[in-house]
């Protein structure tokens, strides 16, 4: 009778998340590498915004920065139709 799927429930915000790109050490986002950039896009290919994602201030905007230069080039779409 219970419903345990309603029992998780982290405290306060849950866990905290910590960004990718500092775990990875990473400086400078690729453009060029789409798969990695596509799991910070959402369905309708927009970017997903720090809180959603976890990442930092500054891998954002390296990460924003390399979304916008792989759409240019048309790796990425602008809109998803
Ligand atoms: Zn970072």
């Amino acid at each position: 009778m219970a419903y345990d799927k309603n029992d998780r429930r982290p405290n306060k915000r849950g866990r905290k998340k910590v960004c990718a790109f500092c775990v990875e050490k990473v400086e400078t986002i690729d453009y060029k590498d789409t798969a990695k950039l596509g799991r910070y896009t959402s369905d309708r290919a927009k970017i997903l915004p720090r809180r959603v994602t976890g990442t930092c201030a500054y891998h954002q905007r390296e990460l924003t920065t390399a979304i916008k230069r792989a759409r240019h080039i048309a790796l990425l779409p602008y809109t998803a139709d």
